[in-house]
């Protein structure tokens, strides 16, 4: 046994009177500072607290992501589908590459290991077909912070219009400045056929609302450690910034992308094989299926940057709503609105119901604006708005029900009093 007096902490070379405590190795041969007793500490704590993060990753499999979907977004099975799927792989992707580096760093051989790389999705359906609301109810089933951001409103850094860290920003506010858990979020770019370049070929002055975005935008969807300004707003130097890595951040784009099927039906009809003929015998440019038809050509003759597109590996098209799906998404979405008025009007005591024929009504006007699902709620608003400001005595009435007359024509909805509603029974 050496001289503790005369020994060195093995690990920074202090020697012992320099140390508040110098501890020897069982043998004597090695010595160990209380400083590097704590740092050893933090880092074991660091890499439990790493390891308890992606057991916390509890990952339902394809078929109950789509099963939880099914409950808030009516149709687009497609949709539904491709997404189960792709976020699935993504948090599965994730947990493996995670595990794998933890590995690594515990076997010092982190040479060999195999590294999978995300795929981005972009989503192609017309406006209020539910774009929107999957990537949302998709981050509330995983339990992962989202973001939503109108590509229009962003702009390449230093022109005016919003930085495009400030989408990043959004995501750590929505998880409550929780940087790891930040980093395993999901972030919606909506619009994103907005920011087509306006001609193919490379412009010789700067567009910077359109491939200038789109330029801001790839760094962040690529793997990198962004600095974003804690407040928001432009960077200025001297200001203090959040780190934050987007690799493991899942970017969804989407957008409506009009004229993009005029393309697609341009390029498959001019093949010669397999499309053309049938395109010939049905004469049909809606059977161009965005799912299946779109190829990275397409989106870039419509004004996506080739590097963009390559970062969007899994494309998937929306349906159109019909009548018919828009008349179920008034009644059978677990927050249906039809459901949320119900529950409103409980509050002030009042059972409220809707007769069959004023759904039709609604979702055929609906249909006449064009907006999809969207249109439902300006209806509602308007015509209920009314009965809200007059609400009948809750003292007297009880039920009220909804009568085609009153969203149509503004007549009174039918009333039925206390005693009425007991009598009938
Ligand atoms: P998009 O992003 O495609 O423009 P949204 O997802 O924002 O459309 O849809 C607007 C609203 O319409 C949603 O909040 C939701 O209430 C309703 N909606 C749209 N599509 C669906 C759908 N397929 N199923 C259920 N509700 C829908």
């Amino acid at each position: 046994m050496k001289d503790i007096e005369m020994c060195t902490c093995t690990f920074c070379g202090r020697p012992q009177k320099a140390a508040k405590k110098l501890i020897a190795s069982p043998n004597g041969d090695a010595f160990i500072c209380d400083d590097c007793v704590r740092i050893c500490a933090d880092i074991i704590k660091e890499e439990t607290v790493k390891v308890k993060a992606f057991k916390d990753l509890v990952l339902p499999s394809p078929k109950d992501i789509k099963k939880s979907l099914d409950a808030f977004v009516i149709g687009q099975e497609q949709a539904k589908k491709v997404l189960s799927v792709a976020v699935y792989n993504h948090y599965k992707r994730i947990n493996y590459n995670e595990h794998n580096k933890i590995n690594a760093k515990k076997t010092k051989e982190d040479k060999n290991t195999l590294e999978l790389e995300k795929s981005n999705v972009l989503m192609i359906g017309p406006t209020g077909s539910g774009k929107t609301l999957l990537v949302k109810t998709l981050a509330k089933i995983l339990d992962v912070p989202f973001a939503c951001a109108d590509a229009t409103t962003l702009t390449e850094a230093g022109y005016v219009g919003e930085d495009v860290e400030n989408v990043l920003l959004k995501l750590i506010q929505n998880a409550d400045y929780d940087i790891e858990k930040a980093q395993r979020g999901i972030i919606y770019i909506d619009e994103i056929d907005k920011i087509a370049r306006k001609s193919e070929n490379r412009s010789l002055t700067r567009d910077v609302g359109g491939e200038g975005v789109q330029q801001a935008l790839l760094k962040i969807i690529e793997s990198t450690i962004a600095s974003v300004p804690p407040q928001g707003g432009r960077k200025h130097p001297h200001q203090e910034m959040i780190q934050i890595d987007t690799t493991n951040i899942l970017f969804i784009c989407g957008g409506a992308f009009v004229g993009l099927d005029d393309i697609i039906y341009k390029r498959l009809s001019t093949s010669s094989i397999g499309f053309n003929a049938n395109i010939k015998n049905s004469n049909e440019k809606a059977k161009v299926d965005f799912s299946k038809d779109v190829q990275p050509d397409d989106l870039i003759k419509f004004g996506l940057i080739p590097e963009f597109v390559g970062r969007l590996q899994i494309v998937t098209g929306l349906d159109n709503l019909d009548e018919n799906a828009i008349k179920r998404i008034l009644v059978e979405p677990k927050n249906s609105i039809v459901k949320q008025y119900k529950q409103m009007f409980k509050i002030d005591g009042f059972d409220l119901e809707f007769e069959d024929d004023v759904l039709e009504y609604i979702s055929k006007r609906a249909i006449e604006l064009k907006t999809g699902a969207r249109g439902i709620r300006t209806i509602m608003e308007t015509k209920m708005l009314e009965l809200m400001f007059d609400l009948p005595d809750a003292n007297v009435y009880n039920k009220i029900i909804i009568t085609r007359d009153f969203i149509e024509n503004g007549k009174e909805p039918i009333l039925i009093k206390k005693e009425e509603e007991k009598k009938a029974v």
